[in-house]
């Protein structure tokens, strides 16, 4: 807690996630992998510009007209297979309702959206935490290069191990569990990049060491 309140108080309240409404934030979540925000905002005005941000509409999309739309979010033809694995899964198991579809507990959630190709632990769990709103904590890369550094995990600890540590130390609260991911990412961004910038960080006063991980 200490440390994200020093996060806290350095970037303020983050809002995340993104989006208008959970389908937006689960299209979101899929397009962001290895790209950043703007181009995935591109990608989501596409859609919206299209008539397209529906389960229906996407599920009855032919995949190039799909791909085309989403180019800006790169690995346009990849994303799009993975948009329409999901869209598939929402509709064969709630009718196109995807209110319905993440009103599930989070364990549900996660043996729903686990098997679907294309859809990673980070992303599963952003979807849960932002567009379910359920309490699961997501892991990411920055996580893992601040942890590391700061000598509260090991390299080798798998996504599990690091999501367990803060869900056991945490208070279990869904709005801090989403702003905290997002002051990690803030972080992330900013000062512990692969040549970290320690001066000025907001976490330099807790002890860390750079010397070996990148
Ligand atoms: S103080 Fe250094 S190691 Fe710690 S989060 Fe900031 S940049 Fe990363």
């Amino acid at each position: 807690m200490e440390m994200y309140d020093a996060m806290f108080e350095r970037f303020g309240h983050q809002g995340w996630w993104p989006g208008d409404g959970p389908l937006e934030i689960c299209v979101g979540a899929i397009l962001t992998q290895n790209t950043n925000w703007a181009n995935v905002e591109k990608a989501l005005d596409n859609l919206r510009n299209a008539g397209a941000m529906s389960v229906a509409a996407i599920n009855e999309m032919d995949h190039d007209a799909l791909a085309e739309l989403i180019r800006p979010a790169g690995y346009f033809n990849i994303k799009a297979k993975r948009l329409k694995n999901f869209i598939a899964c929402v509709s064969a198991s709630c009718d196109d309702d995807i209110g319905a579809f993440l009103s599930r507990s989070v364990l549900a959630l996660q043996e729903e959206l686990m098997p679907i190709n294309g859809i990673g632990r980070e992303t599963a769990d952003s979807i849960i935490l932002y567009a379910a709103q359920r309490p699961t904590f997501v892991i990411d890369r920055y996580t893992c290069r601040i942890l590391v550094r700061h000598g509260l995990i090991h390299p080798e600890d798998d996504y599990e191990q690091v999501k367990d540590i803060f869900e056991s130390y945490l208070p279990e609260d869904l709005d801090l569990w989403k702003d905290y991911h997002a002051q990690i990412v803030a972080v992330g961004k900013e000062f512990c990049r692969p040549k970290p910038k320690c001066a000025g960080c907001p976490l330099e006063s807790f002890p860390h060491d750079c010397s070996e991980y990148q």
